[in-house]
């Protein structure tokens, strides 16, 4: 079972030593508790313990903080903030403020014999609006490193941590949950256990408690009164069903509680031991089958083992991987997932590619692609190659070994290397390094009757900036007798094939589930290309219309008149107008109607041109064009979006391709029984 879950139950705890919460509230213990804990000082010189009073009230903090200091340190606290004492034992320490604001501490004579911890005060009112924190009666939010707290050194350790809030509200931290006492008409106060972090972040509320234990672990919401009446059961239920899911597979959730706390922050964010998702999204009906799995699976991947930042993000690849696409996978929609995957990829300029290596978790929209979807499809990609046995063993090595470490991208090769038996360096070092992705083509397909049956064969060929890129390209061919199957290794630009059968084929189809991180071939135009694209302009045919855009790209750009001449190879544009202004506007342009005769319909649509990246958008007034710009961020993966006078969406679709780019038919008379007299190849190039 786990060595996490049950080996920190029985280290020291050392939150209430000396601490006057505790005389003040009595100790009423959870069940959680066993006797065996002792309370006292840690011996670990690697350990933190914080005392936190809050009140989002009046914005004040107060803090205690015991850790072992070794030599002199200096640390940030946020304006509003001072330090009132240090001191080791009985010795009064020197703590000085610079004239830039920051705070030096003098690790005293014998600091480096010492077995006594430091134990620093502080106390102020926390600035109203900070750069990350936030502190406000309905929610406040205090994140690692944000001066909330002195963070003397950067040693990975054990933390005590203990959070009080006036009644009426109540508080998560890092950690294991480990106690609660509710004083009520005065304090709330909860106690956290992390057994290795450097991180402290905390979040209180006016919530309402709701939990159950599932297997082992405590799984808590913390909403607002409405929230929680009207969604709270849901997200639990949820939770427990993902849990026991995710333990299945990857071993025990590195802690005993898992709280997910609403935000009046638009967030969705993990931490270890709770989510905080926005008080807005949670009543979305997606949220808990989306957001909820994704910010639970954070628990062993970012928020249990660690990122090592600087040598690359891999945790949100994987966690996307494992929750979002395994989710997909049990409803039968994985494969439509990944097409959406590689169709909003496919849409990246050259300019906005990079390395997937190179992704930290970067908040910019192309940036989130390569660094979530590129890097989910390599994890798919990998599981393919390995297996499932061998994927997940890789898996729960890396949880068991690195569970509260950070780890690079080296980390999890060299497991699932070990999970294999074999490197898998050669596979993922491209993938990781190379910005991109390959395109595949069909050249030289050709059928010969032989004596026993027929032969397939063709080359493979892969182009792009970077190529060539390891793959293992999924060959399906539809025969009389049913459907082959086969797995064609490529690590070359040109990769020959041959297949031999008995029944007499139909069809050749490369990657038809979409299993490879690739060019998908002709990709129907799509909002996206528009928003990821940096180069965007807009024509407003109406001045008025303008700011418009903003809301559709998310970012101010470039704007043309009407009377500049459009470039055939120009930059993508977004065009902006009224119903028959826009009309007279495309019709002047000798630009082709859409496919489908929307141009009028409903009160506003926004439509791509098909064959170029022009985006059209056309309402019948000025109320109808505000409201369809204000929604369209969530159609990026649309061509055509329609809304009524209510600012309804009525229509959204993709505009139907031609094609499919890797397929190839045979009829009787592709087949050659003699190779001299073989038909010509039967080629089916797709265009990136
Ligand atoms: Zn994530």
């Amino acid at each position: 079972m786990s060595r996490y879950r049950y080996a920190y139950r029985l280290l020291p705890l050392e939150l209430c030593h000396g601490c006057r919460l505790c005389g003040l509230l009595g100790l009423l213990l959870l069940g959680l508790l066993t006797a065996g804990f002792a309370w006292g000082e840690s011996t670990d010189s690697s350990s933190r313990t914080l005392i936190i009073q809050l009140d989002p009230t009046t914005r004040a903090i107060q803090g205690e903080l015991r850790q072992h200091l070794s030599a002199d340190a200096s640390f940030h606290l946020l304006k509003g903030l001072t330090v009132t004492s240090a001191q080791r034992g009985d010795e009064a320490l020197a703590i000085t403020q610079d004239a830039e604001g920051r705070w030096h501490l003098a690790a005293g004579d014998d600091a480096a014999g010492s077995d006594l911890p430091v134990t620093l005060h502080w106390r102020g009112t926390l600035p109203d609006t900070g750069q990350r924190h936030r502190i406000d009666v309905a929610g406040t939010f205090l994140p690692t490193r944000s001066g909330w707290y002195p963070q003397l050194g950067d040693t990975a350790g054990p933390l005590s941590l203990s959070v009080e809030v006036p009644d009426g509200q109540l508080a998560v931290g890092s950690g294991s949950l480990i106690e609660e006492q509710y004083d009520k008409g005065n304090r709330y106060l909860a106690r956290f256990y992390h057994p290795r972090t450097r991180e402290v972040a905390i979040a209180a509320g006016p919530w309402q408690l709701r939990e159950r234990t599932v297997e082992g672990v405590q799984l808590r919401t913390l909403f607002p009164e409405k929230l929680d009446k009207a969604f709270a059961e849901t997200y639990l239920q949820r939770a427990a069903e993902q849990l026991a899911r995710f333990q299945a597979r990857l071993g025990p959730l590195p802690y005993t509680s898992f709280s997910i706390a609403a935000s009046p922050a638009p967030v969705g964010l993990a931490f270890p031991g709770f989510t905080l998702l926005g008080e807005r999204v949670i009543p979305l009906p997606f949220i808990p089958h989306t957001s909820l799995p994704h910010e639970l699976m954070h628990a062993w991947w970012g928020a249990g083992v660690g990122v090592d930042y600087p040598s690359g993000n891999w945790a949100e690849a994987l966690t996307t991987y494992l929750a979002d696409h395994d989710l997909a996978e049990q409803q039968g929609e994985a494969e439509a997932m990944r097409r959406r995957w590689l169709a909003d990829l496919a849409a990246l300029p050259a300019s906005q590619e990079s390395a997937l290596v190179a992704f930290r978790g970067d908040a910019d929209p192309a940036g989130r692609l390569i660094g979530y979807q590129h890097g989910a499809m390599l994890f798919h990609m990998l599981r393919q190659r390995i297996g499932d046995a061998a994927f997940d063993l890789g898996l729960r090595s890396i949880a068991n070994e690195w569970m509260h470490h950070n780890a690079d991208w080296q980390v999890l090769i060299d497991a699932f290397s070990q999970a294999t038996g074999e490197t898998q360096d050669a596979f993922f070092t491209p993938w990781l390094t190379r910005p991109g992705r390959p395109s595949l083509h069909l050249e030289s397909v050709q059928v010969k009757r032989q004596e026993s049956g027929y032969r397939l064969s063709g080359i493979l060929v892969q182009r792009g900036q970077h190529a060539p890129w390891p793959l293992n390209v999924p060959l399906v061919v539809d025969t009389d007798a049913g459907q082959i199957n086969h797995r064609q290794p490529m690590d070359g630009l040109r990769q020959p094939f041959e297949l031999s059968m008995t029944a007499r084929p139909r069809a050749l189809e490369v990657d038809p589930a979409a299993d490879l991180l690739r060019h998908p071939g002709s990709t129907p135009p799509i909002l996206r290309q528009l928003t990821l694209d940096p180069t965007t302009r807009v024509l407003a045919l109406d001045e008025a219309h303008r700011a418009l855009a903003q809301r559709v790209l998310g970012r101010e750009a470039e704007a043309i008149t009407p009377f500049d001449a459009l470039r055939d190879e120009g930059p993508p544009l977004l065009v902006i107008g009224t119903t028959d202004t826009l009309l007279e506007w495309r019709q002047a342009n000798h630009l082709p109607a859409p496919p489908e005769p929307l141009e009028t319909a409903e009160a506003a649509r926004f439509w791509m041109l098909p064959g170029q990246p022009i985006g059209l958008l056309s309402g019948n007034d000025t109320d109808a064009l505000a409201q369809l710009a204000a929604t369209l961020r969530h159609h990026g993966q649309q061509s055509y979006v329609v809304q009524d006078g209510g600012g309804q969406t009525v229509r959204v679709g993709v505009w139907p391709m031609k094609k499919k780019p890797l397929r190839v038919s045979f009829t009787a008379n592709d087949f050659s029984s003699q190779p001299s007299t073989s038909q010509p190849p039967v080629s089916q190039p797709s265009t990136p």
